[in-house]
């Protein structure tokens, strides 16, 4: 018997940002969680890599669950037709039900937005309140700095060293991809 679909929380830039060369790797990923008949669930815009990895997901016919807050709709130009898009009053609201509605969380490059959004997830793995592999997807070396600065907080007595585990920094997508359907 085949594994249930996968729920994919992607958490990544409202942005393309200045190297063009995040933009395939976002377009991959949304063709290829498609292609495996998994569900992208992200924030539901059309902005950015956002919009990117959206796009690719839907054009490759795959399923597609956007959360956005309400106050942001405009902003971050709305996907509507998403295969369900839910509109919330808040910020939390918008993270928790990616993330309840999700298997793993996968992080593309991306801004204080992506970190926040990193970090929260992170310190509820830290805390005990769930245990749903959280992969940061190191295009182009983007988050070697984070990498170091995670290294540093630990090396400093502010985490321990357990903290690594917590999340698994994945090279490009064939390694993200085996990490998650081994
Ligand atoms: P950025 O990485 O700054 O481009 O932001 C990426 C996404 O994170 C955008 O859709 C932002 O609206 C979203 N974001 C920023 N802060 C939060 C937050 N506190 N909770 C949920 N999403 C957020």
């Amino acid at each position: 018997m085949s594994p249930p679909p996968l729920s994919i929380c992607v958490f990544c830039g409202a942005r393309p940002g200045h190297d063009a060369r995040h933009v395939p790797v976002a377009r991959d990923l949304g063709a290829r969680i498609a292609a495996r008949g998994w569900r992208l669930v992200y924030g539901a815009g059309d902005i950015g890599l956002m919009g990117e990895v959206a796009r690719a997901a839907q054009g490759a016919g795959g399923d597609v669950f956007g959360v956005i807050p309400t106050h942001l709709m405009q902003a971050e130009q709305v996907r509507e037709d998403v295969g369900r898009l839910v509109v919330t009053d808040t910020m939390h609201e918008r993270k928790m039900l990616m993330f309840t509605n999700s298997d793993a969380v996968v992080v593309l490059p991306g801004g204080a937005g992506t970190l926040d959004e990193f970090f929260e997830v992170l310190t509820w793995r830290q805390i005990g309140l769930h245990d749903k592999p959280i992969y940061l997807l190191d295009s182009e070396g983007y988050w070697q700095p984070l990498i170091a600065l995670v290294e540093h907080v630990i090396a400093q007595g502010f985490a321990s060293p357990s903290l690594r585990a917590l999340f698994q920094p994945v090279a490009d997508l064939d390694a993200l991809e085996t990490a998650l359907a081994p």
